[in-house]
């Protein structure tokens, strides 16, 4: 099962502490993740193996797009700051629009998040 995440630069603190109370969650052997580049970085630094793509304002969320459309990705977290502005919010709304295109589950908050993962 792959699982992308990403985060906001206002919710990335917020997606550490997520991450950090579930290491050993995501470190389980099926679980692959995938986010985008600063994203990323956070998570390797939690001690997480990630696959990462650009920034999000370099084009990552469109890059995960992408391996969604593939057929490559099981589920999206992503702590989205709904208060800050963002200069990709074009490709942040075509990833959330190929998530309901394609069925895909989409957490876009703390509490979502939490959630979704009792299903893993
Ligand atoms: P980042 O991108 O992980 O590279 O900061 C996230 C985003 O803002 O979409």
């Amino acid at each position: 099962m792959t699982i992308a995440i990403i985060a906001h630069d206002g919710k990335k603190a917020e997606m550490v502490a997520f991450i950090k109370d579930h290491t050993a969650l995501f470190q389980k052997k099926h679980i692959q993740l995938i986010a985008t580049g600063t994203t990323g970085s956070h998570l390797e630094r939690a001690g997480l193996e990630v696959e990462k793509m650009e920034s999000g304002p370099m084009g990552g969320d469109a890059q995960i797009a992408s391996r969604l459309v593939e057929g490559r990705i099981d589920m999206v977290i992503f702590f989205r700051d709904p208060l800050g502005k963002h200069p990709h919010e074009v490709d942040v709304n075509m990833l959330m629009r190929l998530c309901d295109v394609y069925n895909i589950p989409l957490a876009t908050n703390h509490a979502a998040a939490m959630r979704f993962i009792q299903t893993l």
